[in-house]
């Protein structure tokens, strides 16, 4: 029997349904992002320095005392907010004066509610607006991408919320710079593009502590995430790292991860990281310029040793296209690219100009045997496209995600496979 599309997105949604990785909800399609250790709430405070503590988690929560009340800088994930909120509250019950977002994914404002008293200041850059609402505007679509990315459940659709349906929570938006002090000691915040347009670098001069958000983390940037984003400007994260070099910090703080501490070892991080970013950058302009096509420059570009900051999130593949696309979007000259029929709408014809799915799924194992996986996923695609559960080909699938995943070194695209994995099992489970 073949299986209708009405029928494989049941599948997938059933699949989507079941994944209980933790018992987490995707709240509202909001998007986060999460480099490292995925997932782990933090059980500890860590005492930066004698004012500022910090819990680690799916974003981590930092709060900065004063004699006349406390700053609470990102607020977690709201599965690991409670706990960051009980843990910070035991060490200094002062009240929270203010909370300042660094940019509005949901890994960084899910605490919001539970750190918000009355007469509390939420500060965020004024681009925050726009980015709540666009996460609003596509929480049906970004629920779905982010239960897949992160294996979480998928959260129950709601209603659509409109256009400008987001809920705006800050009560000061700043364009480039605002500042305030508070029992004496004076914090200044930064509009520091990268990530997102509304990203915000919190820098405590007294402190020399500078509050990064999500510009920097161990791995290539996500300039390009797989859930799906709008364009991250590699020209922006340049400029931003720049600024906080310029500070001259002692302490950097990201809000995923651990902090770094002394000026030459935060000055070798960020200088390498943010000239990682700038190679890549110039290597795909220079290779548009040159009339080469997104894949030739996506096979190409390597990073030099000197700048191998490693891939366990962000991935070079995906940023060279995230840069490029982010330029000048789809469009690859190809005259069949511009109408409304994909490569895949004839893939039927070539199967039956194969004789059938059998003589396609019989390639496809030749090239996982030979360790070609991708190849292999390539040839199923064709194969399924006339029979979407052919078993010869689901079972050359699996075995190429197989193969894949044992490669595999980043988080987001380990999570991806092991979708693409429970997708096709559930597909071979099914009685013909
Ligand atoms: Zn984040």
């Amino acid at each position: 029997m073949r299986l209708s599309s009405h029928r494989v997105l049941f599948v997938l949604m059933s699949v989507l349904a079941t994944s209980n990785v933790i018992a987490a909800r995707c709240q509202q399609g909001i998007i986060a992002d999460n480099p490292t250790d995925l997932l782990r709430v933090g059980d500890k405070v860590i005492k930066v320095n004698e004012a500022i503590r910090m819990v680690q988690g799916f974003g981590n929560t930092f709060m900065v005392t004063t004699s006349e009340g406390n700053v609470i800088i990102d607020t977690s994930i709201a599965v690991h907010a409670r706990k960051h909120h009980q843990l910070l509250a035991a060490e200094n019950s002062g009240p929270t004066k203010y909370i300042i977002l660094t940019h509005a994914h949901g890994d960084h404002t899910g605490g919001v509610p539970l750190w918000k008293e009355p007469g509390t200041q939420i500060i965020a850059q004024k681009n925050h607006v726009e980015f709540v609402h666009y996460q609003a505007r596509l929480a049906g679509f970004y629920s779905k991408r982010n239960a897949a990315q992160f294996g979480l459940s998928l959260p129950s659709p709601g209603t659509w919320a409109g256009n400008y349906g987001g809920k705006i929570e800050p009560t000061i938006l700043f364009d480039e710079k605002y500042e305030f002090t508070l029992g004496g000691v004076k914090f200044e915040i930064y509009w520091t593009p990268g990530e997102t347009y509304d990203h915000l670098t919190v820098w405590i001069p007294k402190y020399k502590a500078a509050f990064t958000g999500d510009n920097y983390y161990e791995s290539f940037p996500n300039i390009y995430t797989l859930r799906g984003t709008e364009p991250r400007w590699a020209l922006d994260y340049v400029n931003s790292l720049n600024t906080v070099l310029g500070f001259k910090p002692e302490i950097v703080l990201p809000s995923h991860g651990r902090p770094i501490n002394g000026n030459p070892e935060i000055t070798r991080r960020l200088t390498r990281y943010r000239d990682a970013i700038q190679y890549v950058h110039d290597e795909v302009v220079k290779g548009m310029n040159a009339g080469k096509d997104v894949y030739t420059l996506m096979r190409e570009i390597k990073l030099p040793a000197a700048l191998d900051i490693g891939e366990s999130y962000g991935n070079l593949v995906w940023s060279i296209r995230g840069i490029y696309e982010g330029y000048v979007g789809w469009f690859d000259l190809n005259p069949a690219t511009m109408y409304d029929r994909p490569p895949a709408s004839v893939y039927p014809d070539v199967v039956k100009l194969a004789g059938g799915p059998d003589a396609i799924a019989a390639i496809a194992n030749q090239r996982v045997q030979a360790g070609d996986a991708v190849a292999a996923l390539h040839l199923t695609d064709i194969a399924l496209a006339a029979d979407p559960r052919h078993r010869r080909s689901l079972e050359a699938r699996l075995k190429a995600l197989e193969i894949l995943r044992s490669r595999c070194k980043n988080t987001n695209e380990r999570g991806w496979l092991d979708f693409s994995t429970k997708v096709t099992t559930s597909l071979l489970d099914q009685k013909q």
